[in-house]
């Protein structure tokens, strides 16, 4: 059976971080928003560290006061260490960072998502549930989406359309957009959640631990006094090689690394083993006239450096503010707009993906992992850390001195020279 035309000024597909940001300024601006999500919320998903630069749009779109009050995991810092424990650095935001970004949170994407949807609500946001789009049509005009709930299709229009469906890219697959992957290698991700894990003490209990080893890395993400988040990122072509099922291959690494074997040794497993493969990749425009990718639709980077939400935040945030300037014309996109969008998301995408060659390089990690001398270098790699995509002059200086150093390290050991491998030195 068919529903009725129903005309909105925007319609988003997905009610993940992006969409659910999205949908809030539209409405606080005024619109009149449809949010359709496929699943039933709260629903598990991965992703559960935040990094303190996404702060900002959670707290312009209202919803931070209700992050404070939710009982979510203060985030300080971050920990890196080598899988053999012969090496690692803490991170912690407050020591370089103004107040506002000295702390952030790691959240059960399950808790944290519902509320930032249900604030969507709150703020005007039609949502609904369990409501597949199954296919859309975009004009220089209009949008028009297809969309599957409780059994019934129902025929949308809007004047603007917001993809913010995740990696499933509803609307990127739709018009067949052109895509780079980037040059990152495949990556196959497995991950569950534990209790018992042993923690840092006070106050870099919240803190999210990265145990890097050749051949991948872990995070442990505390989600709450009990539970952990625990995965295992490693490239798609050295999972197969194990000829193991993920969650056999995730327990016999655990088992034969002594850094992991300290914090997990004692740990039980609370739920079952997810698993996630084949992530980098962007496509080269992320805006159309009357249409915008927002978070992963747009393009997703490695998650070493937990930059998905704050992107999907950001860009969400972002893209609202186009369209509600475009609104006040009575225009859709200009070219300038849209490029000026891609632009950004762009912008701040190479930023970590910088940050993300440099870990996976032995030399960049060996500068990475030694206190730096230079202050100012020290205070760019903390803010580039925290996810500040949008540096001063002093800043840039730092960072780029960074990067010269881990260059430097190929020939010259300006850090000492690490030894990745799990067996530590004898
Ligand atoms: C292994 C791994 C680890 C990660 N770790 C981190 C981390 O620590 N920190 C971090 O910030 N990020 C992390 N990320 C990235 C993070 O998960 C994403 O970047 C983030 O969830 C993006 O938010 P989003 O709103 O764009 O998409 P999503 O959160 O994926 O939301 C998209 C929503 O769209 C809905 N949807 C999809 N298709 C349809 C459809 N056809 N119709 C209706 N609805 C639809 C989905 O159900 C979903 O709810 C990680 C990712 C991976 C793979």
């Amino acid at each position: 059976m068919q529903s009725a035309i129903d005309l909105y000024d925007a319609i988003i597909i997905g009610g993940g971080p992006g969409g659910s940001t999205a949908g809030s300024a539209l409405a606080q601006g005024g619109k009149k928003v449809l949010i359709l999500e496929r699943e039933r919320f709260p629903r598990f998903h991965v992703g559960e560290s935040l990094i303190p630069y996404g702060n900002d749009e959670l707290r312009s779109i209202g919803v931070w006061e209700k992050l404070e009050a939710g009982g979510f995991m203060p985030k300080l810092g971050a920990e890196f260490v080598l899988g053999n424990s012969e090496a690692g650095v803490q991170i912690r935001f407050g020591r370089h960072l103004p107040q506002s970004y000295s702390r952030t949170f790691q959240v059960e994407r399950a808790r944290f998502d519902n509320l930032l949807l249900e604030h969507a609500g709150e703020s005007g946001c039609e949502v609904w549930q369990e409501a597949r789009v199954e296919a859309v049509a975009v004009s220089d005009h209009e949008v028009s989406v297809t969309c599957l709930r409780e059994g019934k299709r129902h025929e949308l229009r809007a004047r603007w359309l917001l993809d913010a469906s995740g990696r499933e890219a509803v609307l990127g697959k739709h018009l067949e957009l052109p895509k780079t992957d980037l040059g990152m290698p495949k990556k196959f991700a497995t991950f569950a959640h534990y209790h018992g894990v042993k923690r840092n003490p006070p106050p870099d209990d919240g803190h999210i631990i990265i145990v890097r080893m050749d051949f991948g890395w872990f995070w442990l993400i505390p989600l709450d006094k009990e539970k952990t988040s625990v995965g295992l990122v490693q490239s798609l072509e050295h999972f197969r090689q194990s000829g193991l099922k993920p969650g056999e291959c995730f327990e016999e690494v655990v088992a034969s690394t002594p850094e992991l074997q300290k914090r997990l040794g004692e740990a039980v497993r609370v739920n079952e083993f997810f698993h996630a493969q084949d992530f980098t990749f962007r496509y080269l425009n992320n805006a159309g006239p009357r249409w915008m990718l927002v978070g992963d639709a747009a393009g997703f980077i490695d998650p070493i450096f937990s930059s998905g939400v704050m992107l999907a935040v950001k860009s969400g945030h972002l893209a609202a503010t186009e369209i509600l300037r475009a609104d006040r014309a009575g225009t859709s996109l200009s070219r300038g707009a849209r490029r000026r969008y891609t632009r950004q998301v762009d912008k701040m995408s190479k930023v970590f993906l910088r940050m993300i060659k440099m870990f996976y390089s032995s030399n960049g990690f060996e500068v990475f992992l030694s206190p730096d001398p230079d202050e100012n270098a020290e205070a760019a790699v903390y803010n580039l850390v925290a996810g500040n995509t949008d540096l001063t002059w002093k800043q840039h200086f730092g960072v780029w001195y960074f990067y010269l150093i881990c260059f430097l390290q190929r020939k010259f050991a300006i850090a000492p020279r690490l030894n990745f491998a799990i067996k530590p030195k004898e």
